[in-house]
């Protein structure tokens, strides 16, 4: 069994992707978040799929919680295979509004999560010459959208460091991949909507056509199942020289 680590797993796409790997009860899963009912998120997947599962609810903006989820995570199950960084969170606001602490929690939650949590899991994964990354960008990790400075920053920042990660764990099979998803109909995306309509000045029954699909050629949103399909496909044996890419699954909207 191999044993993956998904942060913000109790939500949205995080917890799309970790039923994939549920699926193929070829995982032990470490899930996170900070929903309150998250330790019940865990167990029902781990119930529903005949896997074992561990919850913690350590917080992104915090290191050494960071750090402690990793070393409970190696005490339960021996070792962390795979990290998907995926926790996230939004702000929609023009840049002479935005307030500064929303700029560093996303800095910090979105970016510097990812750091810690690289640098706690890399250790075992180099010595056992195997490791997978993948970190949850976003379309934003390519190209920008006004009103989001601090989210496209984070987001460009995270494909950045994950071109680095990729190099520097060729070396030891470790390969390291950003997803960058168009918009996917997740509790991040319902409270977008009110932001989006008062930045914009239009309803909010417009903002899902007018704004965010607006960009992407096949007007729907990207189903979690597709994100986490191609998770595992990333996780596995397969994926050893696809490394350090910025996937777009984005209804084409990067085509454009
Ligand atoms: P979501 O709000 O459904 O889930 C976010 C998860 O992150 C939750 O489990 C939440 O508890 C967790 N989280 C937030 N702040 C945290 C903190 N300080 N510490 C620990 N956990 C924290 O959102 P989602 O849409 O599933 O987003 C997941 C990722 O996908 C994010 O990185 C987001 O930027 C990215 N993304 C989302 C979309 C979209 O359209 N929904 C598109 C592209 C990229």
């Amino acid at each position: 069994m191999k044993t993956i680590l998904i942060t913000g797993s109790t939500s949205g796409i995080g917890l799309g992707i970790a039923k994939e790997f549920a699926k193929t009860k070829q995982y032990n899963i470490i899930f996170n978040g900070l929903e309150t009912n998250g330790q019940e998120i865990a167990e029902a997947v781990g119930k529903e799929f005949g896997i074992a599962v561990m919850f913690s609810n350590a917080n992104m903006l915090k290191p050494e919680e960071l750090r402690k989820m990793v070393a409970d995570g190696i005490t339960k199950f021996g070792k962390i295979d795979i990290l998907v960084n995926n926790a996230g969170i939004q702000h929609v606001s023009p840049i002479d509004e935005f307030p500064d602490e929303k700029w560093n929690a996303i800095i910090g939650i979105n970016l510097t999560s990812a750091f810690y949590l690289t640098k706690a899991v890399w250790p075992g994964m180099k010595e056992r010459k195997f490791g997978r990354i993948i970190n949850i960008a976003s379309a934003h990790g390519l190209v920008a959208s006004e009103f989001k400075s601090a989210y496209v920053a984070s987001k460009h920042g995270i494909v950045g460091f994950t071109k680095t990660i990729a190099l520097e764990g060729a070396p030891f099979n470790i390969n390291c991949n950003a997803v960058c998803p168009g918009y996917v109909k997740t509790p991040l995306v319902e409270k977008q909507i009110a932001d989006q309509a008062k930045t914009h000045n239009i309803p909010e029954s417009e903002v899902v056509s007018k704004i965010m699909l607006a960009k992407q050629a096949v007007k729907e949103f990207v189903p979690v199942e597709t994100l986490g399909q191609l998770s595992v496909f990333l996780a596995s044996d397969a994926a050893t020289t696809l490394t350090g890419t910025a996937i777009p699954v984005d209804g084409g909207w990067n085509a454009q």
